[in-house]
This record gives C-alpha cells, sequence and structure tokens, in this order.
C-alpha cells in the first residue's frame, strides 16, 4: 500500500516513510492510493474479533510495509485495559471501546477511556509505540514540537512519555488551560517531555511552532516533528473504532447505522468516512460542530468558509473549536474522485485565506452519496443536553460529547441505530457540568489529587529565539 498526496504533486510513499511527517511536499495529505475492500465474509470475520484483532485486521491493510508481527505486537502492547482503564461502571474494560446503550437505537460508543480521558488517546497511544519502532529501525530520533489549548497536547505527551528517540516541547498559553488539563500535562516528569508555558495565548503558541517549522536549517539539524491531527497514521487507527461500534451494535451485516461524531478539525469523522469507503455499512455520518460551525455551513451550502483565528469563538466545547478543518481535504478529494488538479484549485484559494462554493455543481450533489450530515450546537444546548441525559439516564456526559447528542437526535431516524462518538469524560470539563448538574463530575481513580502533584514547567515570552534557544540547550 502507497500513499499520495492530494495535490497529486508529491511522490508515493509507504507509510512508515509518511508516520513521522506532516503536510506532503506538495503541501496536500497524504491517503492511500485506493481503499482496501472488505467483503460480507470480511465483516462476519471481524465481527467475532476483540478490540486487538480488530486492530491488527484494519491496520495491516495501512501498514503493509511493518512486518505482521511487529504491528500485532505493538497493537496488544497499546489496546489493553490497563491502558483504557478509565471506565464507568458497569462498562468491560476489555471492550476498549464500550458500547452505552442509552436506549433502543440510541448508543454512546465510549473512546474516552484512555490516559488523558479523551478520544484521541485512541490513536495518540498507538503513535508513540509506531514512532519508538520506526525510529528505532532507523536509528533515528525526533523532537516533537507542538501547541495544545488543551486536549491534543496532554494525550501526545501520554503517548510519548519515556518513549527512545522522542523529546517532545509543548507550548501551552500561560494560565489559560483549565486546572485539570495543566495539572495533567504539567505533572509529567518524563525527562523526555518539557512544557513550556507561552505569555501569550493559543495563538501565539502555534505562531511560534510555525516561525519554528518554517526554519528550514533549525528544523532539519534539530530534527523537529509534529504529532498535529493530518498524521496519517492518527486517522488510521481511528478507522478501528467505527468497525467495533457497528459490530456491538448490530447482530447482521445487513443492519445499517449511524454515527454523530462531535467535530472540529475533521479527522474524526474522516476516520468515519474511510471506514464507510471500505464497506462498513454506514448510513449516515453526522458532522456534529459547536458554534464554530464552518463545517455545518460547508453541509448545508457548499460553501467551505474557513473563518481565520480572529473570527473563532471560545466556547464550553474548547477541543472543537477551531476556525479551519485540517482534515477536511481529504473528505474533498474523495468527493472530488481524486481530482488532485480541482483540488488545487480549490485550495489555491483556501490557503490564501479565501473560500470555494460548490453549490449548483454536480460534485456538491454527491455529499448525500457518501453519507453525510450535519448540524450545530450551542452552550444553551450543551447545558440542557448534559442536563437531559443526567435526569433520563443517570449518565454524565461532557460538552463535546453533548454537542454530539444534540444534533443526532435531531437527525436520528428511529428504524437505524445511531451511535454518538463520546470523545471526552466530564471530569476534564468540570465547569461546564458545574453549571449544568450543580455538582462535579466524580474523576478516575488515581486523579482526585491531580492538581496537588508536583509540576515541571517552564515560563516563557512569546518570542521565537527563546524558545529555539530551550530546545537546543535540551537535548
Ligand atoms: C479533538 C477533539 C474533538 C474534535 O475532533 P476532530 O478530530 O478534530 O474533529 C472533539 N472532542 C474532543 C473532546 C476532542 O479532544
Amino acid at each position: 500500500m502507497k500513499y499520495i498526496s492530494t495535490r497529486g504533486q508529491s511522490p508515493a510513499q509507504s507509510f512508515s516513510e509518511i508516520l513521522l511527517g506532516g503536510l506532503a511536499p506538495d503541501g496536500g495529505l497524504y491517503l492511500p492510493e485506493s481503499y482496501p475492500q472488505l467483503t460480507d465474509a470480511d465483516l462476519t470475520a471481524m465481527r467475532a474479533m476483540n478490540y486487538r484483532e480488530l486492530a491488527f485486521a484494519v491496520l495491516s491493510r495501512f501498514a503493509t510495509d511493518i512486518p505482521a508481527a511487529d504491528l500485532k505486537a505493538l497493537i496488544d502492547k497499546t489496546y489493553t485495559s490497563t491502558v483504557y482503564c478509565n471506565v464507568r461502571e458497569g462498562e468491560n474494560p476489555e471492550d476498549i471501546t464500550p458500547l452505552h446503550t442509552l436506549e433502543p437505537n440510541l448508543h454512546l460508543l465510549c473512546l474516552s477511556n484512555g490516559p488523558t480521558l479523551a478520544f484521541k488517546d485512541m490513536a495518540m497511544q498507538l503513535l508513540g509505540n509506531l514512532f519508538e519502532y520506526v525510529l528505532a529501525k532507523a536509528g533515528q530520533g525526533i523532537n516533537i514540537l507542538g501547541a495544545t489549548s488543551g486536549d491534543t497536547g496532554s494525550s501526545a505527551e501520554y503517548a510519548m512519555r519515556g518513549k527512545k528517540g522522542v523529546n517532545v516541547f509543548m507550548l501551552s498559553p500561560h494560565g489559560k488551560m483549565s486546572r485539570f488539563q495543566t495539572a495533567q500535562m504539567f505533572s509529567l516528569q518524563d525527562s523526555n517531555i518539557h512544557n513550556i508555558a507561552i505569555k501569550g495565548v493559543f495563538d501565539d503558541c502555534q505562531d511560534i511552532v510555525k516561525a519554528v517549522s518554517n526554519d528550514h536549517t533549525f528544523k532539519a539539524n534539530y530534527k523537529i516533528g509534529a504529532v498535529n491531527s493530518i498524521n496519517w497514521g492518527r486517522i488510521a487507527a481511528q478507522v478501528v473504532y467505527y468497525f467495533k461500534g457497528y459490530f456491538a451494535a448490530t447482530s447482521s451485516n445487513e443492519q445499517r447505522v449511524s454515527f454523530s461524531v462531535p467535530s472540529g478539525n475533521f479527522g474524526n469523522v474522516c476516520a468515519g468516512h474511510i471506514a464507510r469507503m471500505m464497506g462498513l455499512p454506514i448510513k449516515h455520518l453526522i458532522v456534529a460542530t459547536n458554534e464554530n460551525d464552518v463545517l455545518d455551513e460547508f453541509f448545508k451550502t457548499g460553501v467551505y468558509r474557513p473563518r481565520g483565528a480572529a473570527n473563532t469563538y471560545h466556547t464550553s466545547s474548547p477541543s472543537m473549536d477551531i476556525s479551519k478543518a485540517s482534515n477536511f481535504e481529504r473528505f474533498i478529494y474523495d468527493l472530488a474522485r481524486q481530482d488532485s488538479a480541482k483540488l488545487r484549485e480549490l485550495w489555491a484559494k483556501v490557503d490564501q485565506g479565501g473560500a470555494f462554493d460548490l453549490a449548483g455543481q454536480g460534485l456538491f450533489k454527491d455529499v448525500e452519496k457518501f453519507g453525510f450530515q450535519s448540524g450545530a450546537s450551542s452552550h444553551m444546548h450543551r447545558i440542557e443536553m448534559i442536563r437531559k441525559i443526567w435526569q433520563q439516564y443517570g449518565l454524565m456526559i461532557d460538552t463535546h460529547t453533548a454537542d454530539g447528542l444534540k444534533v443526532a437526535l435531531e437527525l436520528r431516524e428511529t428504524d437505524v441505530p445511531m451511535l454518538v462518538l463520546e470523545t471526552a469524560l466530564p471530569a476534564k470539563f468540570e465547569e461546564s457540568i458545574q453549571e449544568a448538574l450543580g455538582q462535579t463530575p466524580v474523576r478516575p481513580q488515581g486523579m482526585e489529587q491531580l492538581e496537588a502533584l508536583p509540576q515541571r514547567f517552564v515560563v516563557m515570552e512569546a518570542d521565537v529565539e527563546a524558545v529555539k534557544g530551550f530546545i537546543q540547550t535540551h537535548l
């Protein structure tokens, strides 16, 4: 299996070759040359598999240049009930992604039982093990530089801590993350993890990462890399739980289900799209946004108009506060039937801060064939939904999952099982739960005293040279 760029002007590469990189050299995103196709017999065999077996069945079709025994060992080490241990009462940790049935044909697929209590652990934990493996084979190292406002940074740090050949330098806005998220990251004592609190806002952190990455000499000399949401390995690992959820909610391959996905960078729902392209019987993929509804606007009107950081709302589902959905290009490439010239034409506008409009073009009508629907939510909706689910089912959900549920309830069809992806546990967003329910969520075992642990971080000015200097002296 080779990987090609959506923009069509980069050489084809193997899974291992694209694993450590970000964008393709032509500015596009990597996708497999074609999607593996699963037969009914394949699905029947997969139905009987546990999470690790399923992960191998899916990922071995994508990571064809990693010897099967090695891939299997990496998967077996990753998807254990010890890593994904933060389950609710009544859930079986061996399921890895337990399915929680609210009522007939309405389920929550729980993806947040990993170490940082958010779905990003599902892929990131595997990525940590894959990075270590690929780097050891090549006799190389990598220094991951990233910016975070919470979820991505903590998930990357918990995946990369203690990994040989990997250092992490994570920038976060000083004093602007929640106390829980700050404590989660800053309490890590691993010598390969470096937390840098920047005196500024998230965009200052991101600007520094961009400036360092654009210094090509520095980047090459210090082997600077990233683990951002466009990484193909993350998308591939996320495909697995769509299969797991489907099998848990159905008893025959004749049945179809729909998924509702709280969306930001379009990474999670992109994995669902790929599962569907591989032959998983998915009826609808519902893109649920918060007030930052760039994607909802596209699926309703055909206009894709990224907003820019200055016009991004800060909401109570902060991990969905995006101005530009970085994985969206992967879907549009498929929508355009792999026409990379068309893709270049559309993204020539996006890359200059503009928009494109597919309304009235045959292309936009095809969105339906790909199963996509969308909806948006607001702070009031989230609070109402958290209350409703608590009152009706005695279940506490977080703000992002609430966005997914709100849109799912609007669009669900009575005879089609609806699976809402739970993307974080409520303990991560205590302030909103307090507002909705007048009580704080119970934390998973061992996290009760998180804020009391010693913290390891440095505070720095928003200064590119200072950050470069810090990296140089800490390698
Ligand atoms: C990252 C994140 C999202 C958005 O996922 P995308 O893959 O960026 O669409 C939703 N909810 C939570 C809790 C997240 O951390």
